[in-house]
């Protein structure tokens, strides 16, 4: 028997089965853990021990087993991890189970994107991440409809947008490009049911962000930036190619600045707040409270314009020291990303003998090594040059979209003397 205030870690394939169980959760005031049923025994382990939920479900018969006919307003807010990119992923939680905050987090993400009865969405990152799961249960409180490939194959959602006809979908720059790559082989369906089509998560390349704008229809295309913890910006393509690189202006009752060493702080409205569970130190350092209200950081970098559209320049834990230099991989992959023969890059840093660590690029596209070095000789300070390339056909990604650096680094590995 659960609980208000209990914790439910649901180990399980993203399903409707699996969106009602977390709907009958919150409604109930307990707290669903979405995790990745792929984790390994360690993984698993590392990440639940702090956060010692009441319940583990990992099978379907589980699943129903904590599921109740119950469909009354959200009175918990979901727990979610995050990605883990720069570190052992963090459990990201309300800290409070307060009925009418909870409520408005979902009634203000429907609201955001305008869902209502007739939306069919197609979300095609898994629920376990925090924006899809919004997503879904803002489209569900609309009374709208879900569709939930499972996972990501460019055929399965291309049937899908086929028989289901879909207005809305979430995703990943890596699923557009995916998709892409599909529609090259097979044609592009029929897109003109969508309405919206949302993504965010990790820098969009500029030739992807431009088919987009091409294939969708006129103003349904738009990308935010948000984490875990909350999301920040909205931003329509349309601006974005007028701007290009921005994230977008803050989304409504937001407030974001920049702090003068170039952090990213945003202050949110009482509902949206937040803790990390079991961790009041890393809980105070991610807050400050400013003339706008409390704000958080998740230790984005990144610049204001002077009509308040945001620019990322990286991460504060993402950084490359070479030769006592910081260097911003952000930074040099945006430059390279301007080459003409660069369709996808990442940056990241390897040990070195010399250097303590270089700074090494991995590229997929036409354009050669020398041409490269020519190029960042042109655009970048000398300690930001890439000093080994390497070509792939595809970067390695996490699910949410962000490069592997790690993964990278291991692969073009060891120290150079
Ligand atoms: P961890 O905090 O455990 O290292 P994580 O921050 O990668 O994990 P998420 O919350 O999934 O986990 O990712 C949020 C991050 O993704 C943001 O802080 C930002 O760096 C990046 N991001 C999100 N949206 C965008 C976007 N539109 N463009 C560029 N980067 C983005």
């Amino acid at each position: 028997m659960l609980h208000e205030g209990d914790r439910v870690a649901l180990l399980v394939a993203p399903s409707q089965a699996y969106l009602d169980a977390v709907w009958s959760l919150l409604a109930r005031g307990v707290v669903p853990i979405p995790l990745d049923p792929r984790l390994t025994t360690t993984e698993r382990e590392r990440i639940l021990t702090p956060l010692d939920p009441t319940v583990v479900v990992t099978t379907d018969d589980g699943l129903a087993a904590v599921t109740t006919p119950d469909r009354g307003l959200p009175r918990a807010r979901p727990m979610h991890c995050t990605s883990g990119t720069t570190g052992v992923p963090k459990g990201v939680w309300s800290g409070v189970l307060d009925d009418a905050d909870a409520a408005a987090l979902v009634a203000e993400e429907r609201d955001l994107w305008g869902f209502g009865p007739d939306d069919v969405n197609l979300v095609l990152s898994p629920l376990y991440h925090s924006a899809p799961l919004r997503f879904a249960l803002g489209t569900a409180l609309a009374g709208g409809r879900v569709v939930l490939p499972g996972r990501f194959d460019p055929a399965l959602v291309t049937a899908a947008i086929e028989t289901e006809r879909p207005t809305s979908m979430f995703c990943v720059p890596t699923h557009l490009q995916r998709l892409f790559a599909h529609w090259d082989d097979v044609g592009v369906p029929d897109l003109g049911c969508f309405r919206l089509v949302a993504h965010a998560g990790a820098p969009c390349p500029e030739p992807v962000k431009r088919r987009l704008v091409e294939l969708f229809p006129d103003g349904a295309t738009w990308e935010f930036y948000g984490s875990t913890e909350g999301q920040f910006t909205a931003c329509r393509s349309e601006e974005w190619l007028g701007r290009p690189g921005t994230v977008g202006r803050a989304r409504p009752g937001r407030v974001i600045t920049t702090a003068a060493d170039g952090t990213v702080w945003c202050a949110v409205p009482p509902h949206a707040r937040f803790v990390y569970y079991g961790d009041p130190e890393r809980t105070a350092s991610a807050w400050r409270e400013t003339p706008d209200g409390p704000a958080f950081t998740v230790g984005d970098l990144g610049r204001l314009d002077d009509d308040g559209y945001l620019y990322l320049d990286g991460r504060r834990e993402d950084l490359v020291i070479s030769g006592g230099v910081n260097v911003y991989p952000v930074e040099v992959e945006q430059v390279l990303g301007t080459h003409p023969g660069v369709v996808d890059v990442a940056v990241f840093g390897v040990d070195d003998a010399t250097w303590g660590q270089r700074v090494c690029a991995a590229v997929v596209g036409t354009a050669s090594a020398a041409e490269l070095d020519a190029f960042a000789r042109e655009h970048l300070a000398p300690p930001k040059r890439p000093k080994t390339w390497t070509h792939l056909d595809e970067l390695p990604r996490t699910l949410t979209g962000k490069v592997r650096r790690d993964v990278l680094a291991g692969r073009v590995g060891g120290p150079s003397t």
